[in-house]
């Protein structure tokens, strides 16, 4: 391609760029991106971070792409098991949910993650809007009241969850928690009956009580309706398991419960109990995108109830129904014009040494841990790469250490290096763009831009890889060293064509690897990322480029860090 074509190419670049300032776009598309919520109960290990990931590459992509994206998510601070912990610890549970949602903020700062709004449920604004919300369903019907019976522990004088409860299993006869045993049993109520109470170890008994439930029977032709439509494009495991629920027939849940802290319960009678988590955090994704959107003067509504808004929910494999089944019922239930959520994004396990990452065994490596001793971009890199998208993967320090060494430092990095860092040279010279090597770059926005958007990272990762190494080969061929010496034209050419599809990496990278990405633009001038063909400036100046990635020395593995539970101190 001709210098003048590129340089033409780069005024639109230009124009466009100011057009973009704008916070909301008329011409972009609408996308919702909701990143699953953390429950603020211990710390965010590798395993959290493949599968919500994927949200920030979405985001990003669609951002560059000149599109509106709204990408929330929060800390997920109710519900017994911080209650039962607080009990433990002689703290409230707002304290230890506070503790978490700091760390967990900080967390995501580190890793690059770009939500635009990060909440938490005990935000003021997320519980008037659920409580609006649950009186809605409740108008329309499809909350009502029932009687039922729950254990009752005299001692303790309280309703009991079934976590708190411990029994003898009638499926294998070990000791089990009263919600699953590990065999993977659910006890029934009369299990329940004379189980023991974990708190103060007296026998409870089944009382009756009242609470209020959401009749998700009810709204079981419209989930089939929805599911028929939608599923598709959702990933095999969120397909698998919406479809097994629905053939057992959808149950009602309850909303309500006994406890002292949550969200208050906005219908007259039920004001000492709290609503259940899963019906108040799912509902987070729309109370966030309100209030993002109101503080930016953009209209929410264009997100969640316009249908030509594009909805993704991104979650580990053992979250799919709360997405899949559980948001959009109770979207449903409001009748209120909600658009449902077009993709889910599920991811499946990521192991350990080839071990289930387990509390017990303290085998999650935390991403604090991670990315105190290594690069964050390359440890996303690594997970999107390698992460469990389709199937469970595993993770090693090892194999994490071999692709930040020979794939991405000494190919990715090696290429930035060897052109912007090539001896004597201090500035981008003129020359003209290899055109097959332009090609290939109009190519892959296509390409790995259609990935991404259906959530193949895997393969968009190995698209880009393919023209980095396309890069390389150029390089090597040219031989710029020698070019120097005896055709300084054609060296020009090599250097120019090399910083240009380094400044285009920079751009199909940037999901991915956004700090190395964010360099590159400082070396080259330019100003953000964008989804389309860009073009360096010549005479850029380009003195003091430092190496993009260093390598990693294998004795560092050594003492590699266990999970902990209270990590703070980062
Ligand atoms: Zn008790
Ligand atoms: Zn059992």
């Amino acid at each position: 391609m001709k210098r003048e074509e590129f340089v033409k190419q780069l005024q639109i670049t230009k124009e466009k760029k100011t057009k973009k300032e704008k916070k909301y776009n008329p011409k972009g598309k609408n996308i919702l991106i909701g990143g699953a919520w953390p429950y603020a109960n211990s710390s965010l290990h590798l395993g959290h971070l493949a599968a919500l990931l994927p949200g920030d590459v979405l985001a990003r992509y669609y951002r560059e792409n000149g599109d509106n994206v709204v990408y929330v998510s929060g800390t997920d601070c109710h519900g017994t098991p911080i209650t039962q912990r607080a009990r433990k610890e002689g703290r409230s549970a707002k304290e230890i949910s506070e503790t978490y949602d700091r760390e967990f903020s900080r967390t995501f700062r580190n890793m690059g993650f770009s939500y635009d709004l990060y909440g938490k449920t005990e935000d003021e604004y997320h519980k008037r809007a659920v409580q609006k919300m649950l009186q809605r369903m409740y108008d329309n019907g499809y909350i009502y009241e029932k009687q039922d019976r729950q254990p009752f522990c005299d001692h303790c004088n309280r309703f009991l969850a079934d976590r708190e409860l411990s029994l003898t299993c009638p499926a294998c006869g070990a000791e089990s928690k009263g919600d699953q045993c590990d065999c993977g049993y659910i006890p029934t109520e009369e299990d329940l009956d004379g189980a023991t109470c974990v708190e103060c170890g007296e026998k409870v008994h089944l009382r009756e009580n009242r609470n209020l439930y959401l009749a998700l029977s009810k709204l079981q032709p419209q989930i089939e309706q929805y599911f028929l439509q939608n599923s598709g494009r959702w990933r095999l495991n969120s397909r698998k398991e919406t479809e097994k629920y629905l053939k057992e027939g959808l149950r009602d849940r309850a909303v309500t419960r006994d406890l002292d802290w949550g969200v208050d319960v906005p219908i007259e009678g039920y004001e000492d109990k709290k609503m259940y988590v899963w019906i108040e955090a799912v509902l987070g994704y729309v109370t966030m995108a309100q209030k993002y959107c109101a503080e930016n003067g953009i209209d929410w509504k264009k997100f969640w109830k316009d249908s030509n808004s594009r909805i993704y929910m991104v979650h580990g494999k053992d979250n799919i129904t709360f997405h899949s089944i559980i948001l959009p019922s109770l979207l449903l239930a409001m009748d209120d014009n909600y658009k449902l959520p077009d993709m889910m994004v599920s991811s499946e396990y990521l192991n350990i040494n080839s071990e289930k990452i387990s509390k017990s065994k303290g085998n999650g490596i935390t991403i604090n841990d991670m990315i105190r001793d290594y690069d964050p971009d390359t440890v996303r890199y690594f997970l999107m790469a390698n992460g469990p998208e389709r199937k469970d993967s595993n993770f090693t320090v090892e194999d994490y250490i071999t692709i930040h060494n020979s794939e991405i430092t000494n190919k990715y990095g090696n290429l930035v290096n060897r052109t912007l860092n090539f001896k004597g040279l201090d500035h981008i010279p003129e020359g003209q763009m290899d055109p097959e090597i332009a090609e290939r770059i109009e190519k892959a926005y296509q390409e790995v831009g259609d990935y991404i958007e259906r959530a193949e990272f895997k393969k968009a990762t190995l698209a880009i890889m393919d023209l980095v190494e396309n890069g390389n080969k150029y390089y090597d061929d040219r031989k710029p060293w020698e070019q120097k010496r005896n055709d300084i034209e054609a060296f020009n050419d090599t250097i120019y064509t090399c910083a240009n599809l380094i400044a285009n990496l920079s751009n199909l990278y940037e999901p991915f690897m956004p700090n190395s990405s964010a360099r590159i633009r400082e070396y080259l001038g330019i100003d953000e990322p964008t989804w389309e063909t860009i073009v360096v400036e010549p005479n850029t100046n380009i003195k003091n480029v430092q190496p993009l990635f260093t390598r990693i020395v294998k004795s560092k593995t050594q003492n590699k860090g266990k999970v902990k539970e209270d990590d703070e101190r980062m």
